[in-house]
């Protein structure tokens, strides 16, 4: 297994459950060659889920001390995964996720893509017709449209609609139209360089038994030429690289043979597969 890194890494500061010290030891432990936190970036709602905006200081601090900590062994990045709602600047982060873990209602308030299920098929009831790729479509539009603006470095979990559609059934993952419309939002995305992010979150969570984005996407996605990284959106060290090998065997079989991943010399790398 040649991945050895993380760029989409929970703590305590957010919804995670392991202290990025503990979060850092485990990757130096496991050999990684390099980790990047990310936290939740502040947001004005469900607040449980964020960095508290009032500890977003201190959030950089400790990653910051971290990383004089670990200088020469084990190079350390400070960033956040940005949710499309949320208030935070991205400025003065190394690099930044962008993510859409939303809809916002008529009335303001939020519905979750991959939080309780009852939310999103809410959602879809009130604000879609009930129509479930109505609902895909919109959620892959946000998330073009937030990349093609914000120009993050990575494009967080592509298809995180997955997630609850496993449940819920709300449309078919084979349909022709459905494919359609997910490829047609990320096909724009290549020219901005961003990295699109191999996800195995759900894999270590069981929710799903493959990493996001599926493998139809990205297919196309090496076509046009575009760059994946490999991260398993940890919030727990016991699964810091969940779901690696799996991904890595996946993306070779769909001819990858490299990746990227936050680098020793130069922040990002280019590596072999296999
Ligand atoms: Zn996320
Ligand atoms: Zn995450």
């Amino acid at each position: 297994m040649s991945i050895l890194s993380c760029a989409h890494t929970h703590t305590t500061f957010c919804d995670g459950k392991t202290p990025a010290a503990d979060m850092a030891r485990q990757a130096f432990e496991l050999g990684f060659v390099s980790l990047g936190f990310s936290s939740h970036a502040p947001q004005h709602f469900d607040p449980k889920y964020c960095v508290s905006p009032d500890r977003e200081e201190e959030y950089k601090s400790e990653i910051r001390a971290l990383q004089r900590e670990y200088e020469g062994r084990m190079p350390i990045y400070l960033g956040i995964e940005r949710d499309l709602y949320s208030c935070a600047d991205p400025a003065g982060y190394d690099y930044f996720i962008a993510a859409v873990h939303y809809f916002e209602k008529p009335d303001g308030r939020h519905a979750t893509v991959d939080g309780y299920p009852e939310s999103l098929k809410a959602y879809v009831d009130e604000c879609c017709g009930g129509d479930g790729l109505t609902m895909a479509k919109r959620y892959f539009a946000l998330l073009r449209d937030y990349v093609l603006f914000s120009r993050p470095a990575i494009i967080a979990h592509f298809d995180l609609v997955r997630k609850n559609n496993a449940v819920l059934r709300l449309y078919d993952e084979d349909s022709p139209a459905y494919r359609a419309l997910a490829l047609d939002a990320l096909r724009p995305l290549v020219d901005t360089g961003a990295l699109l992010e191999v996800n195995t979150g759900a894999m270590a969570r069981g929710y799903l038994a493959t990493p996001y984005p599926a493998a139809f996407l990205l297919k196309e996605w090496k076509a046009w030429g575009g760059e994946v990284i490999v991260n398993s959106d940890c919030h727990d060290m016991k699964f810091l690289s969940c779901g690696f090998s799996e991904a890595e065997a996946l993306l070779l079989s769909l001819g990858y043979d490299h990746a990227v991943r936050l680098g020793r010399r130069e922040m990002w790398e280019r590596f072999r597969l296999g």
